[in-house]
């Protein structure tokens, strides 16, 4: 008798081991799921059977994905001057409600970005000082003012003898289409020298230009076209146009010699 409850209390002890050993294993399953957040603020779930070299290893691809090539110092400055930074070039047409604030500028004969106005009006003036004086030839043109320069060089084009789609494509060679152009931005300007209006590279040679490119970064202004960079910008040397970034991404861009689609490619991806 005394044997039977025995064996009873022992199967008891056992069964209750047994079941309390599985209901550990399921919650410690259940709590092997964690959550980690990265510094670029998105989350990695890791499940329970996930052993501690996939948890590295999930931690090292979400490190790898914050350094995507990216220039903390480019980052740094883009973050802060977006509103200058836009990039507009055959790659990268400008969205269809791109809007902006228009000043007028030379005494009304043109309209360029509110966000320039200051800038320009300081760099004419100390270039003055200097002995400089300038022509702006084109600044803000509009989306419909951008197709109408493309349809009349086509016309010309079609009236030498131009099947239409031939003609379109020599005269998207030197003309961006619209939408594509900089100067629909606002922030670009066609600057010549008074003392010649020639809007080709003859103006390099013209001092006035000179302290143009050597000075600009300090308004905010950068050369747009360098002479050596067409393979990257997609248009030939344009020592006359210049585009407003800001000063601080000015002066990054022209201390190091980039382009604004170097500059981007700096970002990585943004
Ligand atoms: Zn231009």
């Amino acid at each position: 008798m005394l044997k039977k409850l025995f064996k009873n209390v022992l199967c008891c002890i056992i069964c209750s081991v047994l079941v309390s050993g599985i209901i550990c294993f399921i919650f410690l399953k259940g709590s092997n799921k964690a959550e980690i957040t990265g510094d670029t603020g998105y989350s990695v779930k890791l499940n329970g059977n996930a052993s501690k070299a996939d948890n590295e290893k999930v931690k090292y691809s979400s490190d790898e994905n914050k350094n995507t090539g990216a220039d903390k110092k480019c980052l740094g400055i883009y973050s802060k001057n977006q509103k200058y930074l836009i990039l507009a070039n055959r790659d990268n047409p400008l969205p269809k409600d791109y809007s902006l604030s228009l000043r007028y500028i030379c005494n009304g004969r043109l309209q360029a970005s509110e966000y320039l106005y200051d800038s320009l009006v300081k760099m004419l003036a100390d270039a003055k000082t200097e002995g400089y004086s300038y022509w702006i030839a084109s600044a803000y043109r509009s989306y419909e003012k951008q197709q109408s320069l493309v349809d009349e060089d086509v016309n010309i084009c079609m009236g030498r003898g131009m099947a239409y789609e031939a003609a379109l494509e020599e005269v998207y060679k030197e003309t961006m289409p619209a939408g594509c152009s900089e100067h629909q931005t606002g922030l670009a300007l066609d600057i010549l020298c008074s003392g010649n209006t020639n809007m080709d590279v003859s103006q390099m040679e013209e001092p006035g230009n000179k302290w143009l490119r050597n000075n600009c970064y300090k308004y905010g202004f950068i050369l747009r076209y360098p002479e050596d960079k067409s393979n990257i910008t997609g248009v030939n040397f344009e020592p006359w146009h210049f585009r407003y970034v800001g000063k601080e991404a000015a002066k990054y861009i022209m201390k190091n010699k980039l382009t604004l689609e170097e500059f981007y490619k700096k970002l990585g991806n943004i």
